[in-house]
């Protein structure tokens, strides 16, 4: 069904049947659990029991993490039609746990907004949605997994999940962003250079004539990544921004005096252009090899590929869907704009090839012990949720 035939009367009904009571519990039960990544397997078994208890059949593929086996379960409405994913993780940051309270329509606790409120939201529409019967075809799936949150995590659940073909037509995430659609985000890569010498660390003045200058080079490095960023400023993506360079951290030497072996700079390289990831890196090594050559240095870089670019249709079914839903449940359709953090949506578009678009609470704290999300922004992007399945499926 498409957003301009989704009747009103359809519209009023999922908009109504959204309980705010039974919505709260559920994420007060989940955000009761403790799941710091790579251990979420009690808050996996949680979900899966709050949905079991609701008559939806469950499945726990072990998806390349046998400690936390995944949550997956559907709602079939019987005919054709897309069906339409709601992914995320349950696992939470390395922080203090917090346990849930709920004080003047304010939940607070570990998870709150980092994704256990968001994943509650999705298990309400899914309720909505069967007991209105509002899905005309198509259906939904709903997979809910660990080993999101870096550096604890790597992943590796969700991309077991995207190669095992739990996927749908397009993908909802409910991750902290709710003030506009996000349809490009750039990839990225982590990196820390080492640049060295073999000969041993010497006073300044007893320097052998030709010691290759280690922390110079450093200097010279970060001087030709400056101006590298400049050129990288005019690739741009009107909704992610542009591609960049950035070197956060530089590090060198012992004592004023001594010649050290060893200069280290960590940084990220951040670029807009889908697929182009293997590219970006394969020039980045070039770059550090000239300059190795040209200073008689040893330079070597750990890179570590965080994510790939991703850009979405504008004209994507799902985006006109998210948008009627957003209009019917606050009033107005959201900015296009850009996603400023790598989620899992890189990979569904990436690996999976379907369109993800992220829309969670305008909750607080993520990354904090003082997490919070407030239960009017839980019911709304549940009906938010509950309406987009309605328009897109
Ligand atoms: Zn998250």
């Amino acid at each position: 069904m498409t957003e301009d035939t989704l009747p009103h009367s359809i519209t009023e009904m999922l908009l109504a049947a959204v309980d705010p009571e039974r919505l709260l519990r559920t994420a007060t039960a989940l955000v009761e659990v403790p799941s710091p990544t790579r251990s979420a397997g009690a808050a996996a078994d949680r979900l899966a029991a709050i949905l079991g208890e609701d008559g939806f059949k469950v499945e726990r593929p072990v998806a390349d993490w046998p400690e936390s086996p995944a949550v997956v379960t559907r709602l079939d409405s019987g005919r054709p039609g897309r069906t339409l994913q709601f992914d995320g993780h349950l696992d939470t940051v390395h922080l203090p746990f917090a346990p849930p309270r709920f004080e003047q329509g304010v939940l607070h606790g570990s998870g709150a907004s980092d994704m256990k409120g968001g994943i509650a939201a999705f298990v309400e529409a899914l309720r909505v949605l069967r007991e209105t019967g509002a899905l005309s075809g198509g259906g939904i799936l709903l997979t809910a997994h660990d080993h999101h949150e870096g550096p604890w995590g790597d992943g590796r659940q969700v991309r077991a999940l995207i190669d095992a073909g739990y996927t749908g037509d397009g993908v909802l995430l409910p991750e902290y962003l709710g003030d506009r659609l996000p349809l490009a985000g750039r990839g990225s890569g982590i990196f820390e250079i080492t640049i060295s010498r073999e000969e041993p660390p010497v006073h300044e003045v007893l320097r052998p004539e030709g010691l290759p200058d280690v922390l110079g080079t450093g200097v010279e490095l970060a001087a030709r990544f400056s101006r590298w960023h400049r050129d990288l400023e005019q690739q741009r993506d009107p909704y992610a921004g542009n591609d960049s360079v950035f070197i956060g951290k530089f590090h060198s030497g012992e004592i004023y005096n001594q010649s050290p072996r060893e200069c280290r700079l960590n940084g990220i390289r951040r670029w807009v252009t889908p697929g182009s990831g293997e590219q970006v890196e394969a020039d980045f090594h070039r770059r550090l090899q000239d300059l190795a050559r040209e200073t008689r240095t040893r330079i070597s870089a750990d890179y570590l590929f965080m994510a790939e670019a991703f850009r979405i249709d504008p004209a994507d079914p799902l985006v006109s869907a998210l948008q009627s839903a957003h209009t019917a449940a606050a009033g107005k359709p959201l900015p296009l704009g850009g996603k400023p953090f790598v989620d899992d949506g890189n990979a569904f578009c990436n690996r999976a090839g379907i369109p993800a678009l992220t829309h969670g609470p305008l909750a607080h704290g993520a990354h904090t012990v003082s997490e919070t999300v407030t239960l009017d922004e839980l019911v709304r992007v549940a009906r938010v949720y509950a309406l987009t399945a309605a328009a897109y499926c």
